[in-house]
């Protein structure tokens, strides 16, 4: 499937490239892919808790007919097996979905814990082969389905487990001498589930991948400026406001900054739109450099202006950096013959230094920062302005 008329969106967003990119091989570049597991784990957790209830609720019935339909000493070793390996297998994984420190580990535990009980089906089907007890297979064919449909695991794990419990099913019945029609009826019948069980699981995992770039790329839309594929206001305002309480709360210093291009409309009169829109794509690729921090964010704030936030700064270090931003921008050496600040497209920069006091906002912080914009245009362009309130 492809998402259409994308046309428009900004062509860098992770997700879109991926979306190009295909992943048919269902894995993403690294950082996605690290992403796309944690959305995976969040999404089916749910699933995962109910699978294991139900699993267990199945398993549990499995022992009440047991314990009425077989006779001794066969009755004591499945039983030993579905209560004393199968049952606290799955109330432990299910006990793990309720830590959130294992949430990392889902995928793994929920592996192991159905490939344990995958084996120990095999084992039930063995010993009641050994007694010469007539015990149907198709337990294990419930059990390969679960793992494909039901239990929340990607694709990669779900087919793990079920080929491996069909190895393991197979040599069961091999080393106890089963052989003959029923032994192929019964392993072909299994390798049908495990393939309609593979196609089905990718088909899911693919849908769920299709999801969160569909997702992810929707909240890039939401949160990005198309031209730049910086954030955008709304977003800044956002996140900016989250910095600032922080701040606040902590009485950390904030850098709340306005950016300017200097003389854009004559670039724009002189050099045509689309190379004023190269022009604040690179400028925007220099500012978006110099926030890396997850409390520092810096956004287009509409035209050829940008703003930043900055937290926990001193006075020097936050003056360094909006000099590093000014200067590497006039040594982009994009010519504008027409600015009377330089030969090149130059930047004004306004900065409002502070530690969020209670009677001040984020709203006072940006005005301030004007101010000093406003301040360094004055004063000739192309330079950095400081005002504290
Ligand atoms: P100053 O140095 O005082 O800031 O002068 P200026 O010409 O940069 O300021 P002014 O606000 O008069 O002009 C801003 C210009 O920015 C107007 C418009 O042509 C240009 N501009 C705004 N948004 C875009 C855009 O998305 N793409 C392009 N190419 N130009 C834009
Ligand atoms: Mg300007
Ligand atoms: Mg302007």
């Amino acid at each position: 499937m492809k998402f259409p008329h994308l046309d428009w969106v900004n062509q860098d967003s992770p997700y879109l490239r991926q979306h190009h990119q295909g992943f048919s091989a269902l894995s993403f570049d690294a950082e996605l892919e690290a992403a796309f597991r944690r959305y995976h784990a969040d999404v089916f957790l749910r699933r995962m808790r109910w699978a294991l209830l139900v699993a267990m609720l199945l398993a549990l019935l499995f022992v009440v007919l047991d314990f009425i339909n077989l006779p001794e000493p066969l009755r004591g070793q499945i039983l030993s097996l579905r209560l004393g390996v199968i049952q606290p297998a799955l109330i432990l994984a299910w006990l793990a979905t309720y830590r959130r420190g294992l949430r990392d580990y889902l995928q793994l535990i929920g592996g192991a814990v159905a490939l344990l009980c995958g084996l120990a089906v095999a084992g039930v089907i063995g010993i009641a082969r050994y007694h010469a007890f007539p015990l149907p297979y198709e337990g294990i064919i419930l059990v390969t389905v679960f793992f494909y449909f039901l239990a929340g695991l990607r694709f990669a794990t779900a087919v793990l487990c079920g080929w491996l419990t069909l190895v393991a099913y197979l040599a069961v019945e091999m080393s106890i001498g089963s052989a003959g029609e029923a032994l192929i009826s019964n392993a072909l019948f299994l390798a049908l589930a495990n393939v309609i069980g593979s196609v089905g699981c990718y088909s899911q995992e693919y849908a769920t991948r299709l999801n969160f770039l569909a997702h992810g790329l929707l909240q890039d839309l939401a949160d990005k400026d198309f031209l730049t594929g910086l954030l955008n206001r709304r977003a800044f305002t956002e996140r900016a406001a989250r910095s600032w309480r922080q701040a606040q709360r902590e009485q950390r210093a904030l850098g709340v900054v306005m950016m300017d291009v200097d003389f854009f409309k004559r670039y724009n009169d002189h050099y045509g739109h689309a190379a004023g829109d190269e022009a604040l794509r690179q400028v925007a690729r220099v500012i978006g450099e110099h926030a890396r921090r997850p409390l520092d964010c810096t956004a287009r704030y509409g035209g050829e202006e940008f703003v930043g936030c900055w937290y926990d700064l001193n006075e020097g270090q936050m003056l360094a950096i909006l000099q590093d931003i000014r200067s590497r921008i006039e040594a982009l050496g994009l010519a504008h013959v027409q600015s009377d600040a330089a030969a090149v497209v130059t930047l004004s920069i306004g900065l409002a230094y502070l530690t969020p006091q209670p009677h001040q906002s984020l709203e006072d912080a940006l005005r301030l920062a004007d101010v000093a914009l406003y301040l360094a245009k004055e004063q000739g362009r192309n330079r950095v302005v400081s005002k504290k309130p």
